[in-house]
Order: structure tokens, then sequence, then C-alpha cells
């Protein structure tokens, strides 16, 4: 017979399977120093180039109770945006990502539906607080060991069935929750795909990212113009690459794909690079607003373009 602490995960995984979540899983918030030294490691060896942010809280990393006294456990959960798009390498290309709604707005609203479903079967007076990319959390540390899913080679984490397609956002609550769902095994195996296929190098080796050579660095994280190299170097790229995660046959295998609220805006997919040398603001809030692009600005979308109009004139001469 199903004990309560069965019964209670029970309920919220059906609970998170009618909001679109593709998986979900609970941990405790024990001290995770394998995975910090690596963070560490990362930030000595300066591959998180100008995102001087990630150096920043690190503690609060190390530590979920400073996000929140008394934490007991994180929930982790994950959503597809799985669409089946290609890259063509003569076109300008947007990210999966950025071709739908922002995923912050999107993801945040479903967790609260979620959370108001959890206090309902646990009761009000528990404390929590809600994260989608918007407090220091090591997310994929903490779904690794909720057991929903195995970060690659490529440095995103995998969920099998659902691929590396997914938005990660976390529930950290002060009520213990306890699954014994065991962590899955590495999914590459041999497969070196992704490192293959990088058209920058930014891969240096298995699980080893250098953003500065990363397209989805240079094209949505990096806020100065940008030197010769780094303007050939993304192609054609107007904002982010999915180059790494195109070729994952975890991706080719999918079987579940994109939810509902990630309907892909069609205005943006064929979209040229004249259109956005064009833009005013306002038009440029009119074609972008609520979409990730929005929140880099025009300027940084506009030096995009002009560097991968210049490419593509380029590719054909
Ligand atoms: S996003 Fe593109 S550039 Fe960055 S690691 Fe993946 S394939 Fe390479
Ligand atoms: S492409 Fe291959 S090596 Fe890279 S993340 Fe996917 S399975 Fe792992």
């Amino acid at each position: 017979m199903a004990d309560s602490t069965t019964n209670l995960t029970r309920s919220i995984r059906k609970e998170a399977a009618r909001l679109g979540f593709s998986a979900i899983g609970f941990s405790s918030p024990l001290p995770q120093p394998l995975a910090i030294k690596r963070y560490n490691t990362m930030i000595a060896e300066k591959r998180h180039a100008g995102m001087s942010y990630m150096e920043q809280r690190v503690d609060e990393r190390a530590m979920p109770s400073m996000l929140l006294p008394g934490i007991k456990t994180i929930i982790s959960a994950a959503i597809s945006y799985h669409h089946p798009l290609h890259n063509h390498s003569e076109q300008p290309n947007i990210s999966k990502y950025a071709l739908i709604d922002d995923y912050h707005t999107v993801v945040r609203k479903k967790l609260e539906e979620l959370l108001e479903s959890i206090k309902t079967l646990i009761g009000d007076n528990i404390k929590s607080t809600i994260t989608v990319d918007s407090a220091p959390v090591l997310e994929k540390t903490w779904a690794e060991h909720a057991g929903i899913g195995k970060t690659g080679k490529n440095t995103l984490l995998i969920v099998p069935a659902a691929g590396s397609y997914i938005f990660l956002g976390e529930i950290l609550i002060d009520k213990e929750i306890i699954d014994n769902k065991p962590p899955l095994p590495n999914l590459c195996g041999s497969c070196n795909k992704c490192l293959e296929i990088c058209p920058t190098g930014a891969l240096i080796e298995p699980g080893k990212l250098d953003a500065s050579k990363c397209i989805s660095y240079l094209t949505v994280e990096l806020k100065r113009d940008f030197t010769t190299d780094e303007a050939e170097m993304i192609g054609n790229h107007l904002f982010g690459c999915d180059h790494c995660q195109e070729v994952c046959p975890h991706n080719k295998q999918a079987s579940i794909t994109a939810n509902d609220s990630f309907a892909v805006r069609n205005n943006l997919q064929n979209i040229t690079t004249e259109t956005i040398l064009n833009l005013t603001k306002s038009t440029f809030r009119k074609l972008f607003y609520g979409t990730p692009i929005f929140r880099v600005g025009l300027k940084r979308i506009k030096r995009n373009a002009k560097a991968v109009e210049i490419n593509l004139k380029k590719q054909i001469q």
C-alpha cells in the first residue's frame, strides 16, 4: 500500500503533468562540494567570459538555505519547448527558445499554480520561493539529484524522452518531501556529436564550455560591439545557437515535444536582416515584445543582424 509520502509525490507529479511539465523531481538541499568546485574552476578559468554576475553570490549557490531559511526540499521542474525547426545555414537563424514567449514569465506562472496545489496538499503554512533563472541556484545539479535528467557533454540537462530543449524552474519549500528517485546514469555514452558540430570550438572538452567562443553568449549576453573575429564567428545566427542540441540523439528521438504555451511566432521564423536593420523602437516592440529578444534590446539585435548580413553575403560570393 502506498504511504502518504508516495501519495503526496504522486499527486504533485499529476498536477505538474496537468500543467504541462515534462518532468518533476524532489531533492534535499545537501551540500554540493563537487558542483561548487566545478563552478569555481569555471570562474577561475574565465570560461564565463563577460558574465561577471556569475562571480557573485556563489555562497548562495552552495547554500540554498540562504535563499530560503529552513529549506527542506528543492522541487525541480522541466518543461519542453521542442519544436521541429531546423537551422538553414543560408538564412538568418533565431534559436528555438527565442521564437516563443519568454519562458521566465510562462514557467513562473505555471510554478505558481503548482505551488498553490502543493499548499492545498500539505497546508498553507509553508515557506516557499520560486526561481526561474532569477536566483543563484545550481539548477542542473538539483535536477540531477532529483533524478529528472543528466547533464550531457554539451553542458545542457538532458531529460529522458524530452531531450535538452527544456526550461527548468524550481520551487524551494521548508517542508520535507522524500522521493528517493536515484540519479540517472550518464546519457551520452560514446557519442560526441555536439563537440564535433560546434562551429566555433566552444565545447573545449566534454562538459566544458568556453562562453567567449559560444555563439549563444556572443549573440545574447555580450553587451559590447563585436571584434572582427566575433562578428565572423556568429555566422547566420541572429540570436542564440542550437547546433549542439540539433544533433543530439536525445532530441532527435524525443517523444515529448513543446508545451502548448510555447507556440512558435511564425512572423519571427523567416525574418530577414533587412527587417531587423530597419526596425524602430516601436516596430521592435511590436515584433518582439514578450519574447527573450525583447529583453536584450534593439541595439544588440541590430548589431547581430549587421554581422549576419555580412556573413551571408560572403557565403554567396
Ligand atoms: S550553442 Fe553553438 S556555439 Fe555554443 S556550444 Fe553549442 S554549438 Fe557551440
Ligand atoms: S550530442 Fe551526444 S554527446 Fe552531445 S549531449 Fe547529446 S548525447 Fe551527449
